[in-house]
Formats: structure tokens, C-alpha cells, sequence
């Protein structure tokens, strides 16, 4: 039987050349792999790059309201294997939808997102594949201290942010973004807590 994976990190974890590869393993046995990816993410636009350089247009973008079940029965009803790149932004209801395609179609789908936004906290997507995924993997990654990284950090110019919408893309305007473990995104973020009001007035 098919399943749902989720394959999980904080940002920079090399999900995307994970996905890359994994296409071109499938296309390499006679098999056809689609890869989609949530509109939203506006990097790369209609590609995904792989932060070591590899980059390839995505098959398909899917918009924030679509039914993906309806359009994989349509479209791509005879693929092998759905690859879904920036999870995370999907809805509760399109990863639903995904189990739907495991189940009814009997096709296999791997999603690969991020953990939690620039707060801590999980995204609609990443929240529900951690709850109904069949397998959940984590993808690793290493702070500036050598400990596995687990948050990411929201910087403008080079200054820790922890206010503002759980969406702002990586490399539009001055945002970026950098990992880190626990305490180190607990050292991090507590230290602009405590000068809240001098931040948001840069904002
Ligand atoms: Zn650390």
C-alpha cells in the first residue's frame, strides 16, 4: 500500500535535493514522479532550488484553494510517485486531500516542509502531516553551536525578528533567515523580547 511521508527540517536541511534526487531516481526506473509546490512560496517562482545549486520548474504550483485529489484524478491520474516541496504551506484540508490520493489512488506522497515558523510555531501543513503522515522523517541540520537545529530564525538586515506575519519568503526584501537549536533560538529570541518596542519601531 502506498503511504504519506513527511520528511521534516528547519530551513537549509537539504529537503530540495532531496526531492531532486528522488525524481530523478524514479525517472531513471521508467517511472514518472510530478513534483507541485504550494503557490505561496514565491522563491525561485515557478522552480525549486536546491541551496547547493540544482534547480528544476516544477510540474505544477498549487493554489492556496485547489482540491488537489480532484486535480491528481485529472491530470495526473497515472503517476507513480507525488513529490510536494514547502509542505508547510499547505491547508489542514490539502493534506487531507494527499491521504486521499495514498488511500483511494493508491499512490505514494512525499511531502517535505518546515517544522514550525520563525515563532516556534507549526504551520496548518507541517501540523497536520506530523499528525497523519504514515512515516515521519527528520531531515538534520547543525546550529552555529554544533547542536541539531531545530528553529529557524527571521533576521532583517542582520537583526533577530520576533514579530510579524508566520509568512514572509526567504531573500524577498531584507528578510533572511538562519537556524538554530533550542537554546540557541531560546538565546536569540528572548534577547529581542526584551527590547520589543525598540525593534518594531525599526520594523
Ligand atoms: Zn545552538
Amino acid at each position: 500500500m502506498a503511504k504519506l511521508y513527511f520528511f521534516y527540517g528547519a530551513m537549509n536541511s537539504g529537503k530540495t535535493t532531496r526531492i531532486l534526487q528522488c525524481e530523478y531516481n524514479y525517472n531513471e526506473q521508467g517511472m514518472r514522479a510530478v513534483i507541485m509546490k504550494p503557490m505561496i512560496d514565491t522563491k525561485g517562482n515557478e522552480k525549486i532550488v536546491s541551496r547547493i545549486g540544482s534547480s528544476k520548474k516544477v510540474d505544477y504550483l498549487i493554489k492556496n484553494d485547489e482540491n488537489i485529489f480532484d486535480l491528481i484524478v485529472s491530470e495526473y491520474n497515472h503517476v507513480d510517485l507525488i513529490l510536494v516541496d514547502e509542505a508547510q504551506f499547505l491547508t489542514r484540508k490539502q493534506v487531507n486531500q494527499l491521504m486521499d490520493i495514498v488511500i483511494d489512488l493508491d499512490i505514494p506522497v512525499m511531502c517535505y516542509g518546515l517544522r514550525t515558523d520563525f515563532k516556534g510555531n507549526g504551520f496548518p501543513g507541517s501540523t497536520r502531516l506530523l499528525e497523519i503522515a504514515h512515516e515521519l522523517t527528520e531531515i538534520k541540520t547543525i546550529c552555529e553551536c554544533g547542536k541539531k537545529a531545530m528553529f529557524n530564525v527571521r533576521l532583517i538586515d542582520g537583526k533577530v525578528i520576533t514579530e510579524g506575519e508566520s509568512v514572509a519568503i526567504d531573500g524577498v526584501g531584507k528578510i533572511s533567515y538562519t537556524v538554530a537549536c533550542s537554546k540557541c533560538f531560546r538565546l536569540k529570541t528572548r534577547q529581542k523580547f526584551d527590547h520589543e518596542d525598540k525593534v518594531t519601531k525599526k520594523i
